[in-house]
């Protein structure tokens, strides 16, 4: 890309204009900050090019062709349109209905409205959404007929639509393939708008809109019914931005490039790139224009992710990371479990900046009991630890439910609250809670040691799914302040059963699982595929899957390591691949592996997929008990709980912090408005 063509392009998509030492810092780091400087270098390079316009009012370049855009809203002129389609993807999906309003300012002048024959039938879905019949469009016009007549109503005026990336997408598609030319308006979206104009208004879609702004819903679903809705809201949107001091066209669409925060999106990366790249799970690495990694991340759909990056709602610090951006790569894996092992390891070996600045997934919890204390206390943690003799459930995700489920489990056993080691002695004054009788106060002898062990020994049942008896009694204790008409505490005890029937409806879950911790996880398809071996716990090994052998191979991996593994403590190093295991269970989708629990040292080779008709097909010692593996279906498996249960040895008194995730940015993703 030569010098004059990053200008242009950066100038593309600032058509109300850049300063000289803002167009000098793109090209020359350091430079940008001496406008004097800036202002030489740039007469030096672009005076004379009929492209590049320089105001001397404003101090601003900016190109020729935006020049026309440089009209107040009121007197601009917008297409609003609204597509309904087959299906969410241009190419497999078609438009089956075109509807449109044509304003000048906020007057509606006129409408188009067509129907359109797609290549194939409607799926019921969107019939059922849209009453969009295939006979209805049977004798409706295909869309190369309908495109001329559509090219000529919209003209050059500004395409604007609700979620216009869904439109444009169409269109630009259908643009392409019928006139070999993209579609070149300009591109404004409401729902964009509503984001930046409206930031705390919940929900965006239309028919919130319309609720909020009191407008008609009438047609809702249908290409002029929501095309006038939108239209309605620009109309809107006109008068909010004219306030806020937008009011000239070219100043809305460069506030387009801003994220819902006001902050600008720098794009250096062409949105051609991203659609290239495939809709695998894998892990990307962002460099900046030295080519310096900036940030690695992990994505279970890479093309989707990387997409969400660049549009308007990413936060102001993703907005900064993606300003800096200039190149992407990607390696693809098998699964998204792969990607998260990937991801860390890359995080880890190469440390990248912006990882350390932008943790954008909701951490995951564990519930922690260190049963080698004396007086132990019921934590929550973002931790796994690997000291001796700690009991560790989970992961569960939101903190306040969890961290409220763990203070009535200890009000109710009375466990102590307080960090530290216990020294119990008769002259020591109780905290609060043991005031207030929500701890047993072994600091001062107000319960000793066997007596605590016992109320210990019941929270280690509840937290593995044994709740009745618990419950059971707080139900009664409640009932007996009713009774007794002390009704707030009554409210309070029904209070803390709703949290512990919350925690106890998912640590009997996870309960089925603390036994089942040995698992295969099996990935890819074909001969592509991977065998990850977790073995209390633990990601023991991970194998590639491409024969009998290897089959034989990782059978033989968990008759050899089986009771190893259950005898051997937690490593420091164990802990990271633990915690993205144990999340990956919790959070896969039903068809991203197939997970094979080990209730024995031995699996069979057919349950990976390979039988061994030379043999019984296992390897390892069986007692004959029982089967020593069973095949979880990939869709409703013990994995949809998760639990990583380890009572661990060698005290290194630390924990790690759990390794950050990349969700993508919520998108507002619809086949019709
Ligand atoms: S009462 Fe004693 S043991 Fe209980 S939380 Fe307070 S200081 Fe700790």
């Amino acid at each position: 890309m030569t010098i004059r063509e990053k200008l242009h392009a950066f100038l593309a998509s600032r058509p109300a204009g850049a300063e000289a030492g803002e167009l000098v810092g793109l090209l020359l780091s350091g430079a940008g900050s001496d406008p004097e400087l800036g202002t030489r270098l740039l007469r030096t390079m672009l005076d004379g090019d009929p492209n590049f316009v320089f105001d001397a009012a404003s101090g601003l370049w900016s190109l020729r062709r935006n020049q026309a855009l440089r009209v107040p809203l009121d007197e601009a002129r917008f297409t609003v349109v609204d597509l309904e389609t087959t299906g969410g993807r241009a190419g497999p999906g078609t438009i089956i209905e075109i509807g449109a309003y044509r304003m000048h300012g906020r007057r509606i002048l006129d409408f188009f409205q067509t129907l359109v024959r797609p290549h194939g039938p409607i799926p019921r879905f969107i019939t059922g959404l849209t009453s969009i019949t295939n006979e209805m469009v049977r004798e409706a016009p295909p869309i190369e007929d309908v495109l001329p007549a559509f090219r000529d109503f919209l003209g050059d005026s500004v395409l604007v639509a609700h979620n216009a990336a869904f439109d444009y997408s169409f269109l630009d598609f259908e643009f392409r393939r019928i006139f070999g030319i993209g579609l070149e308006n300009p591109v404004l979206c409401t729902l964009k708008m509503a984001r930046r104009f409206l930031p705390s208004l919940k929900r965006k879609r239309l028919d919130a809109l319309a609720e909020h702004f009191g407008l008609s819903t009438e047609g809702r679903h249908r290409g002029l019914g929501d095309a006038r809705m939108a239209a309605e809201l620009l109309s809107i949107f006109i008068d909010i931005a004219s306030r806020m001091g937008l009011g000239r066209l070219d100043r809305l669409i460069d506030d387009h490039q801003r994220g819902a925060a006001g902050r600008r999106i720098e794009r250096h990366v062409a949105a051609e790139e991203i659609a290239a790249i495939a809709q695998a799970p894998g892990v990307y690495l962002m460099y900046n224009e030295r080519g310096d990694l900036l940030y690695v991340g992990k994505a279970r759909r890479l093309r989707e992710r990387l997409a969400s990056y660049f549009n308007s709602s990413v936060s102001a610090k993703t907005a900064d990371l993606v300003s800096h951006v200039w190149r992407i790569e990607t390696r693809q894996t098998r699964s998204s479990l792969e990607a998260a092992l990937l991801e860390a390891k890359l995080i880890r070996e190469l440390k990248p900046p912006y990882n350390r600045m932008l943790k954008a997934a909701a951490p995951a919890y564990f519930i922690r009991l260190d049963l080698m204390d004396e007086f132990p206390r019921i934590v929550v943690s973002t931790r796994l630890s690997a000291r001796r003799g700690v009991m560790q459930t989970g992961p569960f995700i939101g903190r306040t439910g969890i961290e409220r489920s763990v203070r009535a489990l200890s009000r109710m056993l009375g466990l102590r609250t307080c960090a530290g080691k216990l020294a119990p002695d008769e002259s020591f004054s109780p905290c609060i809670y043991g005031q207030m009788g929500h701890c047993a106060a072994p600091c001062n002898l107000g319960i000793d040691e066997d007596g605590y062990a016992e109320r210990v020994r019941r929270a280690v049942a509840f937290l593995r799914g044994r709740s009745g008896p618990l419950m059971g009694e707080l139900a009664r204790a409640r009932d007996d302040a009713a009774r007794a008409m002390r009704f707030e505490e009554a409210a309070r005890l029904h209070r803390e059963l709703e949290a512990l029937a919350a925690l106890s409806s998912r640590a009997s879950r996870l309960s089925q699982v603390v036994t089942e911790n040995n698992l295969v996880i099996v990935t890819g398809a074909g001969r592509d595929r991977a065998a990850h071996i977790v073995l209390s716990g633990r990601l023991a090994a991970s194998r590639e899957l491409r024969s009998l052998e290897d089959a034989r191979e990782v059978s033989r991996f968990v008759a050899e390591n089986f009771e190893r593994y259950r005898a051997r403590p937690v490593t420091r190093e164990e802990l990271e691949p633990m915690q993205i295991v144990a999340r990956w269970l919790r959070e896969r989708h039903p068809d991203e592996g197939r997970v094979i629990n080990l209730y024995g040292p031995r699996i069979e080779t057919a349950a990976l997929g390979w039988p061994d008709a030379g043999s019984d097909s296992t390897i390892g010692a069986h007692d004959g008990s029982g089967p020593a593996t069973r095949i979880d279906p990939a869709a409703p498996g013990p994995a949809a709980g998760s639990f990583a249960s380890a009572a661990c040895a060698q005290d290194d008194g630390k924990g790690l912090p759990f390794p950050r995730t990349d969700k993508p940015d919520a998108a507002d993703k619809r086949t019709t408005a």
